[in-house]
């Protein structure tokens, strides 16, 4: 039996150390401050939004929310983010994404300032990744290093499988097991005979994007298993993209889905936007 990686419980020690850090800071006159813009209203935005402007107030960040039109032009939007960037109070800028069609994700993106850019989207913030500089890093990935770190499972010299290549989560996560000292390969939609390739993990990380597609037939006897996928099963549960029944007796180590990689998106969210504080304010 595999034990469970509890992603619950390590995102509550995270985000109860960030509050700490945060009230030390507001002692001393520092204040920390994300601005959060969504436009539109799309359902499952909207719920993102909300929880991150919750995880703000726990902490005591302050969130300053611009809620805009569906119609709102790209010059709009990149016209707030300049003022944002000029902004002294505000430490942190979070676009959610996916924008409307009619605005172009990469130029919003490039427009954020660098010492802004709290979801380490930005290509400056990838580029450092990549050569190894301080910047701020993708919120899933950074939060799969603290679920493994936390977890007392070690990285370095351990051959690790990312299934997925994504610029938000497969190709940072691999850059990072990387700089961890893992062996690290990525898989993709042209990856031939991925089930052998998963097969060789010592630490497998599955951000497929398909429901329960990963069983025990890809896994290592006493691998550790990471699940980034979220899914609404056809009885409406959440589920990942590994089969955790299946794969759990095989693990040595698992996250499941909920509460295994999903909250610790938030919390370093959260982590970056005190980072932008400690770093440029
Ligand atoms: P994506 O769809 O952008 O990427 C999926 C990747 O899987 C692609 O790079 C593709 O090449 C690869 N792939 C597809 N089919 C494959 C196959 N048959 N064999 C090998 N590789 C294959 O998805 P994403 O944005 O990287 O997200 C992945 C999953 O993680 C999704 O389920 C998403 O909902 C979830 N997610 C969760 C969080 C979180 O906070 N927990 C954050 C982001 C994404």
């Amino acid at each position: 039996m595999a034990n469970l990686i509890d992603g619950k419980k390590i995102s509550k020690e995270i985000k109860d150390e960030l509050k700490a850090k945060v009230e030390q800071y507001k002692k001393e006159g520092k204040e920390c401050s994300l601005a959060v813009i969504q436009v539109g209203n799309d359902p499952a935005s909207s719920v993102y939004v909300g929880n991150k402007k919750k995880a703000c107030e726990y902490i005591g960040i302050g969130s300053v929310s611009y809620e805009l039109p569906e119609e709102t032009t790209e010059q709009e939007l990149l016209d707030l983010i300049a003022k944002l960037n000029n902004d002294k109070k505000i430490n942190g800028i979070l676009c959610q994404l996916p924008l409307p069609k009619h605005i172009d994700e990469d130029k919003v993106i490039n427009s954020i300032s660098p010492e802004k850019d709290v979801d380490g989207f930005h290509p400056q913030s990838v580029g450092s990744l990549v050569i190894g500089q301080p910047g701020f890093v993708s919120c899933t990935p950074a939060g799969i290093i603290e679920l493994l770190k936390r977890s007392g499972i070690e990285i370095a010299g351990k051959n690790c499988v990312v299934i997925g290549r994504s610029n938000i989560v497969g190709k940072p996560m691999s850059l990072l097991m990387l700089r961890e000292n893992a062996t690290v390969t990525i898989c993709h939609s042209k990856t031939k005979d991925l089930q052998a390739v998963c097969k060789q993990a010592d630490i497998l990380i599955v951000a497929i994007g398909k429901p329960q597609y990963i069983g025990a037939e890809y896994v290592k006897d006493g691998a550790v298993v990471i699940d980034v996928g979220i899914h609404r099963d056809e009885n409406n549960k959440l589920c990942g993209d590994v089969k955790f029944d299946e794969v759990e007796p095989v693990a040595s180590y698992i996250t499941p889905v909920p509460g295994g990689v999903g909250p610790m998106t938030i919390a370093m969210l959260m982590n970056n936007c005190v980072s932008a504080m400690e770093l440029f304010s």
